[in-house]
């Protein structure tokens, strides 16, 4: 079965094809359908996830799927959440959102808690009633220090719990396997291996 990644990062599409492929399932990109990205107008990483798979099901006409991640920090009332990306600005880049998280926690007292949060859903059609829908969080703890080179975005600052090193000084396939989106990825997986279970059992009975 075909299927679309509503994501323009190519990382993704890499990161997904593998794991889904022994599902029987082809991941096409976004970009190879040249279809736009829509406003991210939730207000929970579930609901944007939600927005943008339907979007893409919608104009390619065959089943997508879609994720949303970020960072929420509960001592600053869960910011920046859904905002993850463009906690500077529209158009920051990960060194300007960096940049504001050290001046948004700097007068906070340690540990400052934190946790990343990832939203992966599918839609076999853009009017499924039933999308599979699965999320998981990655808690830690904040630096004011940035620590290693791996990863991306907030990954220097983000101590997991159970680690001392920073997530951005992990292996990448360590932080694969242990992050919210691995987790997110992983209980998707399952869904998907338990609709095709129910599927082929309804067509054998
Ligand atoms: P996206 O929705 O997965 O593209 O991610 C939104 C934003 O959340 C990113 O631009 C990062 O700022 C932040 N983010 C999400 N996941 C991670 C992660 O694993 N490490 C660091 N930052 C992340």
């Amino acid at each position: 079965m075909r299927v679309v990644l509503a994501s323009r990062n190519s990382g993704k599409l890499e990161e997904l094809r593998p794991i889904l492929s022994p599902l029987g399932l082809t991941l096409e990109s976004q970009a190879e359908h040249d279809v736009p990205s829509p406003d991210e107008t939730g207000t929970t990483f579930v609901e944007n996830a939600i927005i943008k798979a339907r979007t893409v099901a919608e104009a390619t006409r065959l089943p997508a799927v879609a994720d949303d991640s970020g960072i929420v920090v509960p001592l600053l009332g869960g910011a920046p959440g859904i905002h993850s990306a463009r906690f500077a600005g529209v158009g920051a880049s990960d060194d300007d959102n960096n940049q504001k998280m050290i001046e948004s926690i700097a007068t906070l007292e340690d540990p400052i808690t934190a946790y990343y949060f990832c939203a992966i859903v599918f839609f076999t059609s853009a009017l499924d009633p039933t999308p599979l829908v699965a999320t998981a969080a990655w808690h830690g703890t904040l630096l004011h220090e940035p620590r290693g080179s791996n990863g991306f975005g907030y990954d220097p600052y983000f101590v997991p719990d159970g680690y001392t090193v920073t997530s951005a000084e992990l292996a990448p396939e360590e932080k694969n396997r242990i992050s919210h989106r691995g987790l997110a990825c992983d209980r998707l997986i399952l869904q998907l291996q338990d609709q095709k279970q129910d599927q082929s059992s309804a067509n054998s009975s």
